[in-house]
């Protein structure tokens, strides 16, 4: 069995435990959805549907590594995307400075998933938290406000981790859940994928989760799951933002 080095020993998991090796020699050439259309006017939940009519008629199951950012974000993307792929959702996070918040968003995570029910198995795993390579990557950036260089920098090193270990577990696509949010930017975070997918030799699944209200809907399974809903993105500059905005009486 082979289980990718950065990896921590698979720390939590729905449907048991999960080799990421098991697909050793089954590796395809990454697919790029949407030929031929230019970055801005593309419809990437358009590409997810598509998509998903293909694996419909082909009556498989494929296999996808998720990046997930935390619990209210991944429910309705797991509610969704689990009626067709099996699915393994990976808790990679360094952006999150305080410890604390870490372990609580972790934690959610691994609850929801042991709560809800899926169509096909959902496994999760959770890598190191190492707070530090963020703030390498943030450092001369920490005044970017959110949405911002810092931010597409931050997508890439979490989505980065996912497509190299989906490469290694010969995944059939990785993806992350963070297009749901309508505070990130989705051309960019497919944009990113893509490259990524290119460069590690895996097909990164397009996405744009806040259409077909995927956004209004995590937020209901927020609701029915009571799960904890973090106030600000992650990072201390995210936080501080927040809290500037709420003390001028703004709201992000
Ligand atoms: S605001 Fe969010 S996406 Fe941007 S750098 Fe901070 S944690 Fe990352």
């Amino acid at each position: 069995m082979m289980i990718p080095k950065v990896i921590h020993p698979i720390v939590f998991t729905h449907m048991g435990m999960y080799d990421l090796g098991r697909r050793q020699n089954m590796r395809k050439k990454p697919v790029r959805a949407g030929k031929g259309n230019t970055l801005n006017n593309r419809n990437y939940q358009r590409e997810l549907d598509n998509l998903i009519e293909n694996i419909k008629k082909e009556e498989k199951t494929p296999t996808l590594f998720l990046h997930s950012c935390c619990a209210p974000c991944s429910s309705y993307v797991l509610e969704y995307l689990s009626e067709y792929f099996e699915i393994t959702v990976f808790f990679y996070n360094p952006n999150i400075s305080f410890r604390e918040e870490y372990v609580k968003r972790a934690g959610e995570l691994r609850r929801m998933t042991e709560e809800m029910n899926f169509r096909h198995p959902v496994h999760v795993v959770e890598g190191p938290y190492e707070p530090e390579k963020f703030f390498r990557m943030a450092k001369g950036l920490e005044d970017v406000p959110e949405g911002g260089e810092r931010c597409f920098r931050c997508y890439r090193m979490r989505m980065e981790e996912a497509a190299k270990l989906a490469s290694e577990g010969n995944f059939d696509y990785f993806t992350t859940t963070l297009s749901i949010s309508p505070l990130k930017n989705a051309p960019k975070i497919n944009e990113i994928g893509e490259e990524l997918g290119e460069i590690y030799g895996v097909s990164h699944l397009p996405s744009d989760f806040k259409k077909k209200n995927g956004y209004k809907r995590s937020i209901e399974l927020s609701c029915e799951y009571g799960l904890y809903r973090q106030n600000y993105c992650g990072c201390v500059f995210s936080k501080k933002e927040q809290e500037k905005q709420r003390n001028s009486g703004k709201t992000l």
